[in-house]
Parts: structure tokens; sequence; C-alpha cells
């Protein structure tokens, strides 16, 4: 549970990074290389007094983790180009005044088959699902569960091996936010909780694995994979998003 003050910077932290996203977002196109798109993130961050909350934690080499197509999360931005029909999962965080905002947004590259459009669009509903469980006295379990019966209603496959988590001064916090489980189970939700919701679906089955260079996570059956992710605070009566528009006046 957050101080006034804490929450405070953990607005304007979410803030940076929502408006990362805001400001890359024109410049995903066919052509434009993981690279760009990752420098660009950084610079902006940089620009409004805070740090890439990714860059060398355990290791990572850049500001942002981007992820093509079958890649699920973590990948590391390349001088690969993105080419029309390509959908991309871009992970930004950003550390102001020792505090982080995390969310991950998924984007489609020109124009998009329809299989990878349907997994878009319901894996961000997925998120706000997830989201509409947020509220004192709710489990985190309840977050669990909606998500993956939505997911599962739209035969998505849930990724298990990763979770969401609480946010703070440091990246990653308890409690766990696994994208499966059952309702009325885990911690209790209380006012002041600052976490971060993020599921991650596969148009395929849930299986995954991991490239050689110990980050990038794939789907075992190569189908497309999308990843929505939203910090947030619990407020009185629900939750407050703080890496997007409700974080604004
Ligand atoms: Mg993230
Ligand atoms: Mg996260």
């Amino acid at each position: 549970i957050k101080s006034k003050r804490e929450i405070e910077l953990l607005k304007i932290a979410g803030n940076i990074v929502y408006e990362t996203h805001k400001y890359i977002k024109p410049f995903i196109k066919p052509g434009v290389s993981l690279l760009k798109l990752d420098s660009l993130a950084e610079d902006f961050i940089r620009s409004k007094g805070a740090t890439p909350s990714f860059k060398g934690y355990e290791g990572f080499p850049n500001a942002t983790c981007i992820s093509v197509n079958n890649e699920v999360v973590h990948g590391i931005p390349s001088n690969r180009k993105l080419k029309n029909g390509d959908i991309i999962g871009i992970d930004i965080g950003a550390k102001y005044k020792g505090y982080h905002g995390d969310s991950a947004w998924s984007y489609k590259v020109g124009s998009v088959s329809r299989e990878k459009a349907y997994l878009l669009e319901h894996t961000e509903k997925a998120l706000f699902e997830g989201l509409k469980q947020v509220k004192p006295g709710n489990h985190i379990g309840d977050i669990s569960n909606a998500i993956e019966t939505y997911a599962k209603k739209h035969n998505l496959g849930v990724v298990r091996e990763l979770v969401g988590h609480g946010v703070g001064n440091n990246l990653h916090e308890e409690p766990d936010i696994p994208n499966y489980g059952k309702a009325g189970t885990g911690p209790i939700l209380k006012e002041g909780m600052t976490i971060a919701i993020e599921p991650m679906l596969n148009l395929g089955t849930h299986k995954i694995y991991i490239l050689d260079d110990d980050w990038t996570i794939i789907t075992r059956d190569g189908s497309p994979s999308a990843h929505f992710e939203h910090s947030v605070v619990v407020t009185k009566d629900g939750y407050q998003i703080l890496t997007g528009d409700d974080n604004f006046g």
C-alpha cells in the first residue's frame, strides 16, 4: 500500500510511459527497425527526466521490449525491420524519482490479417475484463479468473509462466497477478495498492519457450501472441489507470 506522495510519483511515472506510447505510435510502420523505435522511446523517456526501467534490468540491453508476431514478450530490439501485416507488442517502463510506470501495448503494422486483428481486439478486452475486478475487497484471483474466462471464451491461449505484479519503487513487487486462476482466492485488494495487470494471449495454445538469447519468449506452435498492460492504483471504490487517460487532470 502506497502513501499519497508515492502515488503522486507513480502517476508521473505512469504518465511518462503513456506519453511514450503515444509518441512512438506514429512511427510503427513497415520499414522501421525495432532499434529505431527503441531509441525514440529511450530519448523521449529521458527528455521527461525519467530513466528507462528495463535498461540494465537483470542485464536487459535496451529501453523497451519489442516482441513481433509469434514472440510473446521480452523481445530484444534489433535492426529487424517491420513488415506490413506484422503485429508488435511494445513494453515500456519508466522510472521517475525512484518510482516505476509499466505498460505494454500491441500494435498493427500496416494492415493485418483478420486473425491477428481478432487477437489484438480480444487481448485488449481481456485486460479491461481484469481491470473491472479491481476494487477493495476483491481478490487477486478475481482478476485472474476474469481474464482467463474471457480468453477461453474467445479461444485464446493464456500464457501461464509470466504474470502481472505489484509496481512501486521496484519494477516488480508482490503480489503476483496470474492471468488464470480461481475467483475468490489470493491476496485481497486494498485502497492504495498499485499493480500492473498484463494478459499475454496466444492465437494458438498457451505453450511457450525461451530462445537462446535467454530473453525472447515465443509461442511453441508459432502462433501470434499479444500483450496489453496497464499499471493502476486501487481507489476507494475501484481503480485509476496510471498509464493511460485516467491519469490526466
Ligand atoms: Mg511491462
Ligand atoms: Mg509488467
